[in-house]
């Protein structure tokens, strides 16, 4: 193994994992995975361990640094390998990711704008919330909450009630409704040398919770706005002592930019940065929690658009005989709303991107 390179565990076996082994092995990286089954995207992409939980003595004998796919992570598992090798992100990241109302709590503390919110543990707290909040307003569950689960979309105060039978009876957040005009998202990557770097601000487009296509960057984007996003990441990164990826998703509005969450992980909205930037997320990640350089963030075209295969797989053999069309499946099997894979576009228009998008129509919501 060369001096840089350094032999990677990896909680989870996901497609997050495979798209970082993929890109860290050029780079003379080798790669372990606890995962729960042989079946997972990543198990044929490095050494395996299948368990129901991790095995930490496995993981810490295969491994130099560790990371993690999911904000899910147990922290307390983090926190024991950690005692004997660096996990990145480090075990603040994860601990603030995975509680709207601590991720809430930092934005605050960093004058980052979000909607106004209130964590509320009994049907007495949500009522005295929508009295302070007004409505409409969006209940939310304070952890284990993805992909637009675990949320209600509180409209009248007689929905209060059916509200918290639906997702209540546990600790929530209430949020103000964010009238925003685009979702957005932007992943920064920081290693333990302090280097800071950036890709452009996406933009997000979601399906029943479920991100469809990401455009990359994200068009009519003035230079403020990127920068103000910059500052925001990068009082995070600084905060939270982060080493790797960070994403910060974003709601645009007429009076600017308000956050939503973090995500201390690769993210689904960073995918087109594969074939799209000079240096993808996933590599970029396994550089930050190896100590490598940074590579650059820069787009390698006009546009680009990263769209989800959601459920089936589609026309796969279209997809290969589109010239700027890069297909990424990750060898999981067809269910209903399960992401079994990507295609990047890349375009030197918006209208040539539109074109090819409108091309694949099978892979959209109608
Ligand atoms: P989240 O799980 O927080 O990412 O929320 C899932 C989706 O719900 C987001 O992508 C938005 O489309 C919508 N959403 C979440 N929070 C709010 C909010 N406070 N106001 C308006 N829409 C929201």
């Amino acid at each position: 193994m060369n001096s840089l390179a350094k032999k990677i565990g990896v909680i989870g076996a996901g497609q997050l994992g495979r798209m970082m082994a993929l890109s860290g092995y050029p780079l003379g990286c080798k790669f372990a995975f606890c995962g729960g089954s042989t079946d997972e995207p990543s198990a044929l992409l490095g050494d395996m361990h299948v368990g129901e939980i991790c095995d930490t003595k496995w993981l810490l004998e295969h491994a130099d640094v560790i990371t993690y796919e999911s904000e899910n992570t147990s922290v307390e598992l983090v926190k024991g390998l950690a005692k004997t090798k660096p996990v990145f992100p480090p075990e603040k990241s994860l601990y603030v990711s995975q509680h709207r109302g601590r991720e809430k709590a930092l934005f605050d503390e960093l004058e980052i704008p979000c909607a106004p919110y209130e964590v509320v543990s009994s049907l007495e707290e949500l009522k005295q919330a929508v009295d302070l909040i007004g409505l409409p307003a969006v209940l939310k569950t304070t952890t284990e909450g993805y992909d637009g689960k675990g949320q209600f979309v509180l409209k009248e105060a007689a929905q209060i009630g059916e509200a918290w039978n639906t997702i209540g009876n546990r600790e929530l957040v209430l949020e103000g409704f964010v009238e925003f005009d685009r979702e957005l998202s932007i992943i920064a990557v920081r290693n333990e040398q302090n280097e800071h770097v950036f890709y452009p601000l996406v933009q997000n487009v979601h399906h029943e919770g479920i991100l469809r296509y990401t455009i990359a960057p994200a068009q009519q984007i003035i230079d403020s706005v990127q920068e103000m996003a910059e500052a925001y990441m990068g009082k995070l990164l600084d905060e939270l002592g982060h080493v790797g990826v960070l994403t910060l998703e974003l709601f645009e509005t007429n009076g600017g930019l308000v956050a939503n969450e973090i995500a201390p992980r690769v993210h689904n909205s960073g995918h087109w940065t594969m074939e799209g930037a000079e240096t993808s997320q996933f590599e970029n990640h396994v550089r930050a929690i190896s100590g490598m350089p940074l590579g650059s963030t820069k787009p390698r075209q006009t546009i680009a658009a990263m769209i989800n295969i959601i459920g089936e797989e589609g026309p796969s053999a279209k997809v290969l005989s589109m010239p700027k069309a890069h297909l990424h499946l990750y060898d999981k099997s067809e269910r209903v709303g399960r992401k079994l894979g990507h295609i990047n576009l890349l375009a030197d228009s918006e209208d040539e991107l539109y074109e090819q998008i409108k091309g694949l129509s099978e892979y959209l919501p109608s």
